[in-house]
């Protein structure tokens, strides 16, 4: 759709009449989960032609989560839809005191390319649960699944409950040339910046989630096997395209090499020959393949580092005895190579990783529990785990989100609904009673006042 077609359709949309009732939206939720139950086959041969992901794991972190998001949904969404009383301070007496859950209006939602179903979607769920109209940009770089989302969604929902529109940097802009209600963005830091900025034009509210270095921090306890299959886990799913993968790993130098050794017979374990497995997905393309293999160091390699540009296939790698001031420790990596970091003190690492934007996520494996409180408490990230990898995101009542620069707000489960919903006060007072204490004059009132207010 042309995107001056699509703002005055914007224009015609009315917030009176616009929104759907908590019924309706019900019923476009039921209506999405039936459809994308029937279109599976369609989803999965999208995300295998843009990703090369495999059929597991696209059902675990595509369409799984959002069934399960959509279930969570319907489960509560009467309750999160119904206006709340809230206490009533004396002195307002005998008024009565109540939140209106409202939707924003119309909110854009611009997604990525690395899970392009479930971040297209997740969003959506809590927009259209809040009972906004939504415009849905997903990436350029995921085209298949792009093409499925829009028919399923032309399937479920009528004309103008939900626009998407395809298109890269130029479509994105012009979408920021026009006035929303809230936007909803997930990509890198860099862009997430371009967002923020176009939005501070009409003061819009916004969420960003965004990107970094999350670090996982093996504290000298840890069970160093479970640490090592968790990372192989965590980084390599979705070959390391994932904005909560662990993007290096802090290590007791001692422990280094057992790491190492752990990690080599886990990614055999998993894939056996990796680049004949059905399992390993591929790099999303030539330009991000190229970024990667810039970031090999090949005297610091310790496992993997083959690569065929052609298949846009980089195996499994990793580095030992990476420093801070290598390349790959400067931006975040995204793609399966994972530097290690031998320290020396834990006060140490903690201080390098606090020297450091804030991240997104955040790993320690520790069987101290009160070493991991201690590090819990030191360093700030947006969520994580301790003991595991990326699974905290399995968790609808755990919010999602950054923090500083990898993001602002946070989303899944209830949070997604409180995202796009404002919450409208409305204080109702009675015209039978009228207090004089508040009008003027006010002499000889505030010893009165003081009475109620101390
Ligand atoms: P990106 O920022 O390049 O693109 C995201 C979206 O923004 C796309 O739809 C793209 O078309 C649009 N875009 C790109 N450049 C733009 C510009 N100059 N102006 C306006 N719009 C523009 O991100 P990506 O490469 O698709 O995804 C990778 C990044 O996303 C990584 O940094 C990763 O950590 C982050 N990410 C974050 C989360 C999260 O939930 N926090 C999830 C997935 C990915």
């Amino acid at each position: 759709m042309l995107i001056h077609e699509l703002a005055q359709r914007l224009r015609s949309i009315s917030f009176e009449k616009g929104v759907l009732s908590p019924s309706l939206r019900k019923d476009r939720l039921m209506k999405l989960k039936k459809v994308i139950l029937e279109k599976e086959l369609h989803i999965t041969e999208a995300l295998k032609a843009d990703l090369g992901k495999s059929t597991f794991e696209t059902y675990a972190t595509e369409i799984g989560f959002i069934l399960d998001e959509i279930g969570h949904i319907l489960k509560n969404i009467d309750d999160w839809t119904t206006p709340k009383k809230v206490k009533t301070p004396l002195p307002l007496f005998p008024g009565k005191s109540t939140v209106f859950p409202e939707p924003f209006g119309v909110v854009l939602i611009i997604s990525p390319w690395n899970y392009p179903f479930q971040l297209c979607l997740s969003p959506l769920l809590g927009a259209v649960a809040s009972g906004n109209k939504v415009v849905i940009k997903p990436s350029e770089f995921a085209p298949q699944t792009s093409a499925i989302i829009n028919v399923i969604l032309q399937e479920v929902f009528q004309q103008d409950e939900v626009i998407l529109v395809e298109g890269g940097v130029e479509e994105t802009q012009s979408l920021l040339n026009q006035k929303f209600d809230y936007i909803f963005f997930t990509g890198s830091t860099m862009v997430g910046k371009i967002i923020m900025k176009a939005a501070s034009e009409n003061l819009t509210p916004v969420t960003l989630e965004l990107g970094g270095k999350s670090p996982c921090l093996i504290e000298e306890s840890a069970n160093i096997d479970i640490a090592a299959k968790r990372c192989v886990w965590g980084k390599f799913l979705n070959a390391g395209q994932t904005c909560v993968a662990p993007d290096y790993v802090l290590i007791p130098r001692h422990k280094q090499d057992e790491f190492i050794s752990k990690m080599k017979s886990h990614l055999q374990s998993f894939y056996g020959d990796v680049k004949s497995s059905k399992d390993y997905p591929r790099i999303i393309n030539q330009k991000h393949f190229d970024r990667l293999m810039s970031l090999v160091i090949e005297e610091k390699l310790a496992i993997g580092g083959e690569a065929f540009r052609d298949e846009k296939f980089i195996s499994p790698t990793v580095m030992k005895n990476v420093d801070w001031s290598d390349k790959v420790m400067e931006d975040e990596i995204f793609g399966p190579i994972l530097p290690i970091i031998p320290y020396d003190s834990l006060q140490e690492a903690i201080h390098e990783i606090n020297s450091r934007p804030k991240p997104l996520a955040f790993y320690v494996f520790s069987e101290n529990e009160k070493k991991r409180q201690e590090i819990i408490r030191k360093i700030p990230f947006g969520g994580g785990c301790i003991n595991d990898t990326v699974i905290h995101l399995a968790n609808p009542n755990l919010p999602f989100g950054g923090v500083g620069t990898s993001g602002i707000g946070s989303y899944h489960g209830k949070k997604s609904f409180d995202t796009f919903t404002h919450y409208k006060s409305v204080f109702e007072q009675g015209t039978l009673v009228d207090i004089p204490l508040r009008y003027p004059p006010y002499e000889g009132k505030l010893s009165w006042l003081k009475l109620f207010i101390r």
